[in-house]
């Protein structure tokens, strides 16, 4: 490795990652009147020229689905907003023999909030007491009251729309007025009604109305190539601005963070990163660090980060780092409505995603499974995405206008379904270094080790079992069919799929048994925070993006005590 080139500025803070967990620390530091700098690998993000929010597949080269329809089933293709990948050139990671596990990774200012689906929920107080419920997993050292006026905050901030409904699995929050259900939502709604299972707005953070010089939401459904008028959520656009605002922030992008080094006394004192552009080794010193990489990520640069105090890693003396690593168990399936042909053409704008949800509504009875899951569904004839009548040209010979108008009937007349639940840590799920790649950089690389357990495999049962009735008693025909063995029994997804991976760095009181103490803050190594989902202790239904906003700014507030009183 080359000689580092060390600058003389001593920040107060250095910010790994620029996602929802650095974005949010730099916005609350740099507001403290700290002075930050923040190491993101990705390039900086222009929403102007680089979200294809209002362009048509044809305005994209090979329409957007990369040379040979490659890159036409996957999430990443070119039709998202831009570098978010399943794969990035130079950049492996391995899964172990016999496990499989997929990896997002977004490499840009922002993160994968540029991509996600901005689906925000609060976990439930019970969720932060798992093993005290059902003797399962770990409790977490903190309580729903002690996060819930950081959750009141980041909503306030951010925006997020939703209705109260005062449901124990799903707490509400600071709302904006949420958008009327579509045709299909009412219609879904209807047989759950009947079914007795809760169907109610759904809870994103998207803005129905102006807040924070950010423009209301004007309901082009394209959510996730990004949103030019900032209406919906992503760090880029909401927290990283207003931390420049502040004149005491800097931000080097094209940076990729390999080691954060140790000093003497025991205490962080540089990040070793490499320069993208000049393939130079650059160290930029800081007195406390907060590490948002993302949970492997954030991982990953713990792992490398060797020395003699800390041989297996930097605040790994635990040798929890990597483990009890979850992702939501994911199950998919589709209802084909015939009835929908004969609709009348109708209005069926509106934000880029779900206007409707269904919370875990089971949560006072007696399961076959420990733990919940929510569903999130959609359908209708909003745009057409790209490879969206795939499906129907199989089914159907034909070209022309008789398989024209096959696709035009057919248009709108199905509804996805997709449960989200909690996968309980189990010892079989982690990741480590892999003893033998590295990257481009010569970084070593994560390797991954994953296994659903029985409890997720039921869950999985369950949620089919859920979209067949409510598909049937709404009249529908289910033409999802899943296996009930092999390697997705159930249809349950790979691990990593549905992109909430989490719970790598753990917090706990216990220092043998966590990396982190209760304001994600080393307990080997004070001086640094890791404030992304790795700090997590369980993967509730929830999707996870709210709760790291709230912990980030939450361990800040800390980071910014603790600085004041002269303890970094
Ligand atoms: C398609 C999609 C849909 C999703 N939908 C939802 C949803 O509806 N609701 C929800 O709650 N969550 C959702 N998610 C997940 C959500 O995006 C993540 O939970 C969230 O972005 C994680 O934030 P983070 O800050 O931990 O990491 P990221 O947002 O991944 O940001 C990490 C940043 O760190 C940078 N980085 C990584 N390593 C290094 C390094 N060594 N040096 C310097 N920089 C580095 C990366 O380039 C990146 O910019 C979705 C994700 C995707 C991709
Ligand atoms: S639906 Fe609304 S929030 Fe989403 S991209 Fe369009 S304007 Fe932006």
């Amino acid at each position: 490795m080359p000689q580092a080139t060390r600058s003389s500025t001593v920040y107060d803070v250095c910010i790994i990652g620029s996602g929802a967990a650095g974005g949010q620390a730099a916005k609350v530091l740099t507001e403290g009147g700290l002075n930050v700098v923040m190491l993101e690998a990705g390039p900086e993000v222009h929403p102007e020229r680089d979200y294809k929010e209002h362009m048509w597949p044809y305005d994209l080269p090979h329409r957007g689905v990369g040379v040979g329809g490659k890159a036409r089933h996957i999430v990443g293709n070119e039709f998202l907003a831009p570098n978010g990948a399943w794969e990035i050139e130079g950049e492996p990671y391995v899964s172990a023999p016999g496990s499989t596990f997929r990896w997002f990774r977004s490499r840009i200012v922002g993160g994968r909030t540029n991509h996600w689906g901005r689906i925000a929920l609060r976990f439930a107080p019970v969720d932060f007491k798992a093993r005290s419920t059902d003797g399962m997993g770990d409790d977490w050292p903190i309580t729903y009251e002690e996060v819930a006026p950081y959750y009141d905050k980041v909503e306030s901030y951010i925006g997020v729309f939703g209705t109260k409904e005062n449901i124990p699995s799903a707490p509400d929050g600071v709302f904006l007025t949420p958008p009327k259900p579509r045709c299909t939502e009412t219609f879904i709604k209807k047989s759950c009604d009947a079914l007795n299972i809760l169907c109610v707005p759904s809870r994103m953070a998207i803005l129905t109305k102006p807040l924070n010089g950010r423009a209301a939401c004007h309901y082009c459904g394209q959510c996730d190539r990004g949103c030019i008028t900032a209406s919906n959520f992503s760090s880029s656009q909401v927290l990283i601005p207003p931390a420049q605002n502040t004149g005491r922030f800097t931000l080097i992008t094209g940076a990729m963070a390999r080691e954060i080094v140790v000093g003497k006394n025991g205490k962080a004192e540089a990040v070793s990163y490499i320069d993208k552009a000049t393939l130079t080794e650059q160290r930029v010193k800081a007195r406390a660090f907060v590490v948002g990489a993302s949970a492997c990520e954030s991982a990953r640069l713990l792992l490398n980060s060797k020395s003699t105090l800390f041989p297996d890693g930097l605040g790994n003396s635990s040798g929890v780092i990597g483990r009890y690593l979850t992702d939501s168990v994911g199950s998919s399936g589709t209802g084909h409505f015939p009835q929908f042909e004969k609709m009348p053409p109708h209005n069926h704008d509106g934000v880029g995603g779900m206007h409707m949800y269904m919370p875990w509504w089971k949560f006072d009875r007696k399961n076959d499974f420990l733990r919940g899951y929510h569903i999130e569904f959609g359908g209708g004839r909003s745009m057409p995405g790209v490879g969206e009548f795939d499906g129907l040209c199989r089914e159907y010979e034909g070209y022309g206008a008789p398989l024209k108008q096959r696709c035009r009937s057919a248009y709108g007349t199905f509804i996805g379904f997709a449960g989200r639940g909690e996968m309980i840590p189990n010892e079989n799920s982690y990741c480590e270094i892999d003893p033998q790649q590295v990257d481009k950089w010569g970084i070593p690389v994560l390797r991954f080790h994953w296994q659903w357990s029985d409890n997720e495999i039921k869950m999985a049962r369950d949620m089919q079992e859920t979209f067949r009735s409510i598909v049937e008693s709404a009249g529908g025909r289910y033409v999802t069919h899943t296996f009930t063995d092999g390697p997705n029994p159930y249809g349950i997804a790979d691990g990593g799929v549905i992109i909430h991976e989490l719970g790598t760095v753990r917090m706990g009181t216990n220092p043998k048994t966590s990396a982190l103490n209760k304001y994600c803050q080393v307990h080997d190594v004070k001086n640094v925070f890791v404030t992304d989902a790795a700090c997590f202790v369980s993967n509730p239904d929830k999707n996870p993006t709210l709760t790291i906003l709230a912990l980030s700014w939450r361990a800040s507030d800390y980071l910014l005590n603790e600085a004041k009183k002269g303890n970094l």
